[in-house]
């Protein structure tokens, strides 16, 4: 298997990102990946407002994935996710749902033992690993790793974790896909700015899909099927997706807009990724035997 190491990063996807790696439709790749401090967050001494801002939200890559061309969309199934033994969450002034609290940083830094996050000696908390940071490059102006879109980015996702599938519409040549900044675990929303931020290892199988057309990242899990969108508030994100949703069920099958809104009413789920990143993220779920019984397929 094909490995990438973590000194290879990105500080934004962008169409002009020149390739560090070159893989065929079909490759599997294990990906070593920073936390979003860029591993500056080590010790309790390590301040927050004394590490290198320059070097937040680093993403693995890029990577060129041959056959994957503008138009068309990347099939990202993720294998697995394995942790580092330490994490750190952080909340601050003016950032996070809270932020209008504090007047500082505050770091907590936690071990993982076995399948837990130990938060103290009372509470540990079950380990649910995923990915910030995914996506590829975006059409026109660089998009900075700390904003998500609909080239993916940091959506801060929960749903991305190991046995998903993402599809990412495609804008440059090779699709130049990144990742980064996992998670040992976070609740939907991400209140505070951050999760239980961790440095790793993902393997990733990356498949050009030059036919598919998609406006947004979508996800397929064991038990749903979604559409993922970003917006400049959780409204107006959730709009989208709702929309977007609907679409695909009219192109893909035989019921219309009027009968695809109310089924959607009865058995989907609008979800919250995040709350606190400069563009909002949404996610809508639809059960995968509704789309199985309506003979939906991408
Ligand atoms: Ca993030
Ligand atoms: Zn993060």
């Amino acid at each position: 298997m094909v490995e990438l190491g973590d000194d290879s990063v990105i500080y934004a996807f962008g169409p002009e990102m020149p390739p560090v790696l070159t893989v065929p439709s079909g490759a599997t790749v294990r990906i070593r990946t920073k936390d979003c401090f860029g591993n500056q967050v080590q010790t309790p001494e390590d301040e927050l407002d004394e590490i290198d801002w320059d070097r937040i939200n680093p993403a693995t890559g890029p990577i060129f994935v041959e056959g994957a061309v503008p138009g068309g969309a990347l099939k990202v199934a993720i294998n697995s996710i394995e942790l580092d033994g330490q994490t750190a969450s952080c909340t601050g002034e003016g950032e996070g749902v809270c932020g209008d609290r504090f007047s500082a940083w505050s770091t907590k830094l936690c071990k993982i033992e076995d399948d837990h996050l130990i938060w103290n000696d009372k509470l540990s908390i079950p380990l649910k690993p995923m990915i910030g940071v995914i996506g590829v490059a975006p059409a026109g102006q660089p998009v900075n790793c700390g904003t998500p879109g609909s080239h993916g980015g940091n959506m801060d996702n929960t749903a991305i974790g190991a046995g998903a599938t993402l599809y990412f519409p495609v804008a440059a040549e090779g699709a130049l896909f990144g990742l980064g900044d996992m998670h040992a675990v976070m609740g939907d929303g991400e209140v505070s700015v951050s999760g239980a931020e961790v440095a790793g290892w993902a393997t990733v199988t990356l498949t050009a899909l030059p036919e598919l057309s998609v406006p947004d990242p979508l996800i397929q899990t064991a038990t749903h099927f979604g559409v993922i969108a970003s917006a400049e508030s959780l409204d107006a994100a959730a709009d989208r997706a709702v929309h977007e949703m609907v679409d695909l069920l009219c192109d893909r099958t035989d019921i219309g807009a009027d009968e695809a809104v109310m089924l959607l009413s009865l058995v989907a789920d609008v979800q919250v990724c995040q709350m606190v990143d400069p563009e909002k993220t949404v996610r809508f779920m639809v059960p995968n035997y509704v789309l199985d019984a309506l003979g939906f397929e991408l």
